[in-house]
């Protein structure tokens, strides 16, 4: 009997869980599509507008009213309005006394206006307690539920019993609040969302300008130079041997890129004898990329594979093969075959399917899907350890690709040495210099200087 009278319990309904009624001035996209996720998480919804009558848009279980009137029935208003039109709460200031003002806003531009929209806000209604949250969740991941990629809210205001009641609801929505601090970190929230690409900038422009030095370069050496001497037309050359020398030229030296910063960060702590001060701006930009320099290596290694898939059916490769078929038939000799060759091209073939298999698990382990699944040590043994593999093999794989070609003078057209000569440069500077810092003596004292000693400690007692 008393076992089922706690059952009983169990099953009534938990009236404290019942949410408080949350108003939404504006039914625009935005504050429609909130208002719906809101109802679907179980709030009471009310719309403040300046038409009071209803649309099949808005959600059926949501009311209309005035913004007075709609104001008064809830501690907590969105404003889903734009920034610009901001003046019409001025008039409702007494009625918005006390409440918690949601600024959802954002610009068109970065930095538009002097102060924050959320900073705006607090100066137009005093004495609200005005949060900055949701703006960087667009109405349409609301609307279709794919928040997969904007999952997270960023918070901020200056009254935290505020902030947490917002912090709540963002929660009840299935998305994750992150707190920001004070009212002070708006305009910089108001600015993610208008970002192009910040880290991918740097890796984006140093990739062009490689890109067009070495097309030049390969334009001048493969097709300038045979036309100038041989008057020989190689300008087919453009459409794929050239793109196929630049991609795993840019892959090897961006992928180079990806371990330099960390090798100048050595030698910088190593010298100072202390990991408690700062780098220079220039090296903490490049350390932050170096996940899309990693990236954009990757998508170069990929085309090179791709254009060295086709190299067997193009016209030049095949009328190339039939010429020395037809030129052994005619001199009746055949070529007997060069083992030293075939062991060359075999391994530079295996090296270089051994570094892209690598290349590519860094790649998918840099995903954020699979990188939030391994801990801090798995990561950091697959980016460093795995990664500077992948360095080794495709410095081999460019190497053994160079074979007995590096000394001969028809490698050098115009004293330009061939594109791949060039990528060998950067990425073994970084693996000679990785050697000697892996050396006892200074690995000894760089561990420790990472562990936190110094050599000539600031604070001493
Ligand atoms: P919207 O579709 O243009 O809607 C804005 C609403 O503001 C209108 O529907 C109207 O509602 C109200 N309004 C317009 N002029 C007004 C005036 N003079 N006085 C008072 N109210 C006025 O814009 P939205 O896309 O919903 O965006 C609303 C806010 O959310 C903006 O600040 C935007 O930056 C922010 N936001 C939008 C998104 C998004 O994906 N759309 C994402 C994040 C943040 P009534 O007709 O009901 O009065």
């Amino acid at each position: 009997m008393k076992k089922n009278s706690s059952n009983t319990m169990a099953l009534a309904p938990n009236t404290s869980n019942k949410r408080e009624t949350v108003c939404i001035f504006g039914t625009g996209d935005f504050g429609r599509a909130l208002g719906h996720k809101m109802i679907q998480s179980g709030y009471p919804v009310v719309f403040g507008s300046r038409s009071t009558q209803t649309s099949p848009l808005i959600p059926k279980d949501a009311e209309v009213l005035s913004h007075a009137e709609a104001a008064q029935k809830a501690a907590i208003i969105i404003i889903a309005i734009q920034r610009q039109h901001y003046n019409f709460l001025t008039p409702l200031a007494e009625i918005l006394h006390g409440k918690v003002l949601v600024d959802v806003s954002n610009n068109l531009k970065i930095n538009q206006y002097p102060e924050s929209n959320a900073e705006y806000l607090a100066q137009l209604v005093p004495g609200a307690k005005v949060v900055k949250a949701f703006n960087t969740v667009s109405a349409w991941a609301l609307q279709s539920g794919t928040l997969d990629a904007s999952r997270q809210v960023f918070v901020c205001g200056d009254d935290m019993e505020a902030k947490q009641m917002v912090m709540d609801i963002v929660r009840a929505l299935g998305l994750t609040p992150l707190d920001q601090g004070s009212l002070l970190a708006a305009q910089e929230i108001e600015n993610y969302p208008l970002q192009l690409f910040p880290m991918w900038k740097f890796p984006i422009f140093l990739s062009l300008g490689l890109t067009a030095f070495f097309f030049f370069y390969s334009l001048t050496r493969d097709v300038i130079y045979p036309y100038v001497y041989e008057k020989e037309d190689f300008s087919f050359f453009i459409a794929i041997s050239i793109p196929n020398r630049i991609c795993p030229v840019l892959a090897l030296i961006l992928l180079a890129l990806v371990y330099l910063p960390g090798v100048f960060a050595a030698i910088i702590q190593l010298y100072r004898g202390t990991k408690y001060r700062r780098f220079p701006d220039w090296l903490d930009k490049w350390m932050l990329c170096r996940k899309q320099l990693g990236l954009v290596a990757l998508a170069f290694a990929s085309l090179h594979v791709l254009y060295t898939l086709v190299i067997p059916i193009r016209s030049f490769v095949r009328w190339r093969t039939s010429n020395q078929i037809v030129s052994q038939a005619l001199n009746n000799v055949t070529e007997s075959l060069n083992i030293t060759n075939a062991w060359l091209s075999d391994s530079y073939l295996a090296l270089g399917i051994l570094g892209f298999f690598l290349f590519v698990l860094l790649g998918i382990t840099s995903l954020p899907s699979v990188s939030n699944n391994v801990n801090w040590r798995e990561f950091r043994f697959v980016q460093s350890k795995l990664g500077y593999l992948t360095l080794i093999l495709c410095t081999a794989h460019t190497l053994v690709y160079g074979g007995n070609r590096f000394l001969s003078p028809s490698s050098y057209r115009w004293y330009l040495p061939n594109t791949y000569m060039l990528s060998l440069i950067i990425p073994c500077i970084v693996l000679v210099v990785k050697f000697v810092l892996i050396l006892p003596c200074l690995d000894k004292p760089l561990t420790r200087i990472r562990q936190g000693w110094e050599r000539n400690p600031q604070y001493s007692e």
